[in-house]
């Protein structure tokens, strides 16, 4: 690829944030102490702030997004049994095969619906208690929907899935990476969400713009066995509180701006949706799906060709390419995006 002559406006994904001056100094200034004794301060202020935003008892710093959804469903599905989710969810698609190798979890799903569950459906997956069966203990739901494109499951539909996930004794996991989008673009209080499942996971280092970390968060009994997990897969940290500092310093100055990446996200929508590549119904949050197929562009040569004129997607199927808003895109940025992809659309 050649360099391109201005700084490309890099919108392959919202983990490329790089932490700002005031994130920085929030790190070099944290109080620290060594976190498997118990003993850093800022790691524990977070902990209790995120688990006081879901709603829960606890909550656990991990490293990765990865490795808080394999504590979640590892807390709450022993090994031969199963766990159930989207086929495109995050969790069976991009964790190499951790729920099997590391939990002995066996992982059935259900085909993808855009990002949208039936309740019907996933509840008549589940299978009974029985020696020689696979008992359903946990369902995963991903919020919002990352292959999807961003998508946020409505309230009512998650209330229904708990309730009867409830009555069928089968617990549930959110795959909360962007639940923070989800509540921005909502309303939707963090804690009602959070309240629906019994485990959580959530990522700093996504839209809120932290260099490093996710949370998962339970109840005080679940976080116990978690942490144990957590040292079982040498996910546990010693002076992380300059890690943690990042994540209390993106709660309080980057959340609320979600909104924006958000406002930004339904530009380039519309935009997309001018030259017949997107339809801006399906963007809810900061993720943008283009659809090449009627330009004729293949996806990798279309990112390519993008990336010479200083914009940078991700090829994200044979003729999708995904666009995602985040703090180091600003409106310029979304507008010089806009020119060279409605350009390259229309060649
Ligand atoms: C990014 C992401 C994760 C995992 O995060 P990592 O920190 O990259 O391990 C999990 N689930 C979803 C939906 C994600 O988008």
């Amino acid at each position: 690829m050649t360099t391109p002559s201005t700084p490309a406006v890099d919108l392959r994904s919202d983990t490329l944030t790089r932490p700002t001056a005031g994130m920085r100094r929030a790190m070099v200034e944290a109080e620290v102490g060594d976190d498997m004794y118990g003993e850093d301060p800022t790691v524990a202020a977070l902990q209790a702030r995120v688990a006081g935003l879901l709603g829960h008892e606890a909550a656990l710093f991990v490293p990765s997004g990865t490795m808080g959804n394999q504590i979640g469903v590892q807390v709450l599905v022993p090994a031969g049994q199963e766990l159930i989710c989207d086929a495109e969810a995050h969790l069976v698609t991009y964790e190499s095969g951790a729920a099997a190798a590391f939990g002995g979890i066996s992982t059935r799903t259900w085909q993808g619906r855009g990002g949208q569950l039936d309740v019907d459906e996933i509840m008549a997956m589940v299978r009974p208690e029985g020696y020689y069966t696979v008992p359903t203990r946990a369902i995963a739901v991903e919020q919002t929907g990352n292959r999807a494109g961003g998508t946020v499951i409505d309230i009512e539909v998650l209330r229904r899935l708990r309730a009867a996930a409830e009555q069928a004794g089968v617990a549930m996991h959110c795959d909360g990476a962007r639940l923070w989008n989800a509540h921005v673009a909502t309303g939707v209080p963090l804690a009602e969400y959070g309240r629906l499942f019994e485990t959580v996971s959530v990522c700093l280092s996504k839209g809120l713009g932290a260099p490093v970390g996710s949370l998962v968060v339970a109840s005080a009994g679940r976080i116990e066995a978690a942490r144990r997990v957590r040292q079982r897969m040498g996910g546990a940290m010693r002076q992380s509180g300059i890690l943690a500092a990042a994540g209390l310093y993106a709660l309080d100055n980057h959340l609320d701006r979600l909104a924006v990446d958000h406002a930004r996200a339904a530009r380039l929508a519309e935009a997309m949706a001018a030259v017949g590549a997107c339809d801006p119904q399906r963007v809810a949050t900061n993720i943008v799906p283009v659809d090449l197929g009627p330009s004729g562009w293949l996806a990798p040569r279309f990112a390519a060709a993008a990336a010479e004129l200083g914009v940078r997607v991700s090829a994200f199927g044979p003729t999708t390419v995904r666009l995602v808003t985040h703090l180091d895109v600003d409106d310029d940025g979304v507008e010089t995006a806009i020119g060279v992809l409605t350009g390259l659309l229309s060649r």
